[in-house]
């Protein structure tokens, strides 16, 4: 049995109880789960890869708490954080009618950027929340004062990355035959590499030749 690799990101909370007192993620919740114990394997390794994309249910946590305390009690219950590689340059972003706020996932190589992130598009929820039917602009004073109850006065209506400019633009791009994401890598993958969402969902995390990514360039 070929052994399986993941890359995927995961982001566990180490302190994890819910029942705390509410406090704000510090970067030290957050670790990176990097490459599964791995057996030695056989001359091709199987790799299951992932996008870097799911649920952030410590930040979520946060946002919600940090909503409830600011009066907004049955749409915090609702609101869901996530991490979403698709986000390119965008180091957060707020969509108020889907009560979901998405993550760059690039951010954790800037872990202090993650809260204050949270809290800018969370700053744009509250805004709307506030303003019910009334329209406002996206980096206006409603927002603004939504910041400073939040704690980040001053913010800037920047969502840009605050990493370099330069960016190793993806020169292969891989697909899941069975769901059709797509993988764009840096590099040329030379392992056999798998999706691994499909293969979580379909063959217990096992490596499945069903899914093996295929080439577009
Ligand atoms: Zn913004
Ligand atoms: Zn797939």
């Amino acid at each position: 049995m070929p052994s399986l690799r993941q890359l995927e990101f995961a982001f566990h909370p180490v302190s994890a109880s819910l029942e705390d007192a509410p406090r704000l993620a510090q970067p030290g919740d957050y670790r990176i789960v990097g490459h599964s114990p791995r057996l030695p394997g056989p001359s091709t390794t199987m790799e299951a890869v992932g996008l870097q994309c799911g649920r952030a249910a410590a930040l979520e946590a946060t946002a919600r708490e940090l909503l409830r305390s600011l009066g907004a009690k049955r749409f915090a219950a609702k609101l869901r954080v996530e991490w979403n590689s698709r986000l390119q340059t965008a180091a957060g972003r707020a969509d108020y009618r889907r009560k979901l706020i998405s993550l760059n996932p690039r951010l954790v190589e800037y872990v202090e950027e993650i809260d204050r992130t949270l809290r800018h598009e969370l700053a744009h929820i509250l805004a709307h929340f506030r303003a019910g039917r009334r329209r406002i602009s996206p980096h206006g004073r409603e927002w603004q004062q939504a910041c400073r109850d939040l704690g980040i006065a001053g913010e800037k209506r920047c969502h840009t990355l605050p990493f370099p400019a330069k960016r190793y633009a993806p020169r292969y791009v891989y697909r899941c035959p069975n769901c059709g994401r797509d993988f764009p890598r840096v590099r040329k993958v030379k392992r056999t590499v798998a999706c691994l969402a499909c293969c979580r969902a379909h063959s217990r995390g096992e490596f499945d030749e069903r899914f093996r990514l295929k080439r577009l360039r």
